[in-house]
């Protein structure tokens, strides 16, 4: 019998299969991201057995704590909550991707911190006054104000709202900017998203919870 993980992992690749087959999409173009901020070591380390190379977490201190020890080299750990400047340097030393950047300061933090992970854009889709991100209309300045050109763009839809609007939204200022990439889709409705174009989706609780 199959481990729980390893069953979940394997529904999970089926079920980005048959997302990508409906628009026609190869599904190696979609990184899967497994978010291990509420999971404990054990499980990580299986997760490593069972090959998963692309990590997620949300809080620098704690990616500290699990992550020092068990990061190999051919491991990627993208940093996908906010990010304070004055944690900027602790952030380079373990992060390789940032899906959260949403302000000129930040990157100019970053550069003094000679730190050049592959970076996405924080959009705010849903306007939420609690969420981070940049509005949609601000989207293009902020662009204009960094050293350099992202790699794609990032959301985080309303819990209330119909996804697919946000990623379908996502898609399209991402388009409109010339940015490849598109990280979107959490457990509850990665297939959505993938349908809108995701390049990377970020799973938690699909693959991890009891
Ligand atoms: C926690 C978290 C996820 C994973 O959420 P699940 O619903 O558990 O898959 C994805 N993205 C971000 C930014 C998160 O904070």
């Amino acid at each position: 019998m199959l481990g729980l993980m390893k069953q979940r992992l394997a529904d999970i690749h089926d079920r980005i299969e048959r997302a990508c087959d409906e628009v026609e999409r190869d599904p190696s173009a979609v990184t899967l991201i497994a978010v291990t901020k509420y999971t404990t070591t054990d499980k990580i380390k299986e997760a490593l057995d069972l090959g998963l190379r692309h990590y997620g977490e949300n809080r620098v201190q704690d990616a500290m704590e699990k992550w020092l020890e068990l990061k190999a080299k051919d491991v990627t750990l993208h940093m996908i909550g906010p990010l304070q400047s004055n944690k900027v340097k602790q952030a380079a030393s373990l992060f390789d991707a940032l899906h959260t950047l949403d302000r000129a300061s930040l990157a100019q933090e970053m550069i003094k911190a000679q730190w050049t992970p592959s970076c996405f854009i924080q959009v705010n889709t849903g306007e939420e006054e609690q969420k981070s991100g940049v509005a949609p209309r601000d989207l293009e300045a902020l662009l204009k104000d960094l050293p350099h050109q992202p790699h794609g763009l990032m959301c985080i839809p309303p819990q209330d709202d119909v996804p697919s609007l946000h990623f379908a939204l996502l898609a399209t200022l991402a388009r409109r900017h010339g940015l490849s990439h598109l990280s979107m889709g959490m457990s509850a409705d990665f297939e959505a998203a993938i349908r809108c174009g995701a390049t990377h989706i970020r799973l938690g609780s699909a693959l991890f919870d009891d």
